[in-house]
């Protein structure tokens, strides 16, 4: 009897000791909840009576105050809220204002090659085909030319830089229709 008391009084400050360590981890971890809690807020609302009711019910209901606040909370952070605002307002001037010209911003028509407001090339024509194609575009998508007709064409024109043989022949064509150039 006497030999089980002795290893209980020798267990004592061992559980004096793990009590402490128990003690000091939770007051840790409800101190760590409530700049959680602050944090969280100051992310989601930056009224100052939000926040500080938020981190008052954390702070004053130590670890049960954690559901009670992500009930309470605002469902989005403010960067969403921004980031969401930013796509309505996208969206509503992609459905108000379908086509502006890039450089002047007033409403043009969709297949229209030069802006008549401040005569920016919104476009340009194929040079095989004379469909309107993207100025970004490399190739034309209804003919598959890839522009280089256009550029030997310009170039016949412009200074003649082909083979020798058949330079007698271009500096024919220039002469005869001089007036062909671009389009
Ligand atoms: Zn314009
Ligand atoms: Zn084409």
């Amino acid at each position: 009897m006497e030999a089980i008391q002795d290893f209980f009084t020798n267990l004592r400050p061992i559980l004096n000791l793990l009590a402490t360590i128990i003690g000091a981890y939770l007051v840790l971890l409800w101190a760590a909840s409530v700049l959680w809690a602050y944090r969280d807020i100051r992310m989601r609302s930056d009224n100052i009576s939000v926040q500080v009711l938020a981190v008052s019910i954390v702070l004053l209901i130590p670890f049960a105050g954690i559901p009670i606040h992500l009930i309470l909370r605002p469902p989005q952070t403010l960067a969403e809220k921004y980031e969401r605002s930013l796509e309505d307002e996208y969206l509503r001037r992609d459905l108000e204002e379908k086509f502006v010209c890039p450089s002047c911003q007033r409403p043009i028509e969709h297949d229209f090659i030069i802006c008549p407001h401040c005569h920016t090339e919104l476009r340009r024509r194929c040079q095989a085909c004379n469909r309107v194609v993207d100025l970004t575009w490399t190739i034309c998508p209804y003919c598959g030319d890839d522009g280089t007709t256009g550029l030997l064409r310009q170039s016949y024109l412009r200074q003649p830089q082909l083979p020798r043989e058949t330079q007698p022949v271009e500096a024919a064509s220039v002469a005869r229709s001089p007036q062909i150039r671009g389009s």
